[in-house]
């Protein structure tokens, strides 16, 4: 890993610095959410993808084994001993798998911390605008609820202003992806420390990779776009660049569908539903076969890929239903494709390595 990489705080850290300021913090299940808000009330929002390692045991005895690993392990996790250091659980409607959970979670096995349901609406127009900020209004009265603030329209604009500057480094890292001084595994840790890094200090940590930027691609390999949920294990990146593949864009709902854009609106909860309606195309938002697939062909154009690997998360309804047709739509610009099943877990990982090194080889070699 990159030396500068190796000093980012890891979440248990940020989460105890985070508790011994006096701040809440916030377990926030995928995908989209108002992070600004958490932090307006000094709760500090961090991301359960899964998590990768957890012992799904728990969960099978609630959970129908066709609901996707990264729900069973995110039930396993908040009903055990280490999510005690969360005060509420945030989870968005994303699909019927995290719906299910949050209901489970608020009527059923009901953890030691609030759970907070976030609805979102599966299209963007004004009226879906509207929805959102609704909904970002009713979270406001909860939280305020909870912890015994009402913080000011200016004070939730500042955090605001602060994760919309976040949100363009962010976009800057993704644009300069190929100038950075990093492996792509280290490209992707910097990119995900988001999910838990004060907007602030991941902005300071970002801009100094920014700084390092270099003048000529580092990237040799087959370009390929990485589509799906999340990367996990992360070790998929090693797999990729051991076949002769180099991530050149992505697709992944963790990290270029949240790529949001400034809400460009004065209310301050409009804004925020604005700003993440303006992420590029996202099959949990209710995003159309024909924009997803307009979306991947023009990451093809720009990023110069010469193939997409779709990451896809088992039993995951929203992505498995669209790749037949993204695949004709790739096949039809000569863009190859191949689908692998993630289980979060290394082992489930282990048996694809071939069938991925087959798939880049093919296309290096013809
Ligand atoms: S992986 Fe798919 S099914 Fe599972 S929580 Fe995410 S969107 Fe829902």
């Amino acid at each position: 890993m990159h030396e500068a990489l190796t000093s980012i705080p890891c979440r248990r850290e940020i989460i105890r610095a985070h508790k011994e300021s006096g701040g809440r913090v916030a377990a926030v299940l995928p995908i989209h959410y108002p992070r600004a808000l958490f932090r307006a009330f000094q709760i500090l929002p961090v991301e359960l993808w899964g998590p990768p390692e957890i012992d799904p045991q728990y969960s099978k005895a609630h959970l129908q084994p066709y609901v996707c690993p990264l729900v069973h392990n995110a039930l396993s996790y908040i009903t055990g001993p280490e999510s005690e250091v969360f005060d509420l659980v945030a989870v968005p409607h994303t699909c019927d798998s995290l719906q299910g959970l949050c209901s489970i979670l608020t009527d059923l096995i009901l953890p030691r911390q609030p759970v907070f349901p976030i609805y979102l609406p599966r299209g963007r127009r004004e009226s879906d605008a509207q929805f959102l900020a609704n909904e970002f209004h009713a979270l406001y009265r909860k939280l305020e609820a909870l912890t015994s603030l009402s913080p000011s329209e200016d004070e939730v604009m500042a955090c605001i202003l602060r994760e919309e500057d976040a949100d363009e480094v962010l976009a800057e890292l993704n644009r300069k992806r190929k100038f950075l001084p990093l492996c792509q595994r280290d490209f992707y840790h910097l990119l995900r420390s988001r999910e838990y890094l004060p907007a602030e200090r991941f902005c300071e940590l970002a801009k100094s990779f920014l700084a390092k930027a270099e003048n000529e691609s580092r990237d040799k390999g087959l370009p390929i776009i990485l589509s799906g949920i999340v990367p996990e294990p992360m070790s998929l990146f090693e797999f990729i660049e051991r076949a002769g593949g180099v991530v050149v864009a992505d697709d992944l709902a963790c990290c270029g569908r949240r790529l949001y854009g400034p809400g460009e609106d004065n209310d301050v909860f409009r804004r925020m539903a604005k700003s993440i309606l303006s992420a590029p195309p996202d099959s949990t938002r209710g995003s159309s076969i024909q924009e997803r697939a307009d979306h991947m062909v023009r990451m093809v154009k720009m990023s110069g890929a010469k193939a997409v690997l779709f990451y896809c998360m088992k039993f995951c309804e929203p992505e498995l239903f669209g790749h037949p047709p993204l695949r004709d739509e790739l096949n039809k610009i000569n863009i190859p494709t191949l689908v692998i099943e993630s289980e979060l877990s290394e082992a489930s990982l282990n048996p694809s390595v071939g069938s991925l090194e087959l798939f880049l080889e093919t296309i290096l070699c013809g």
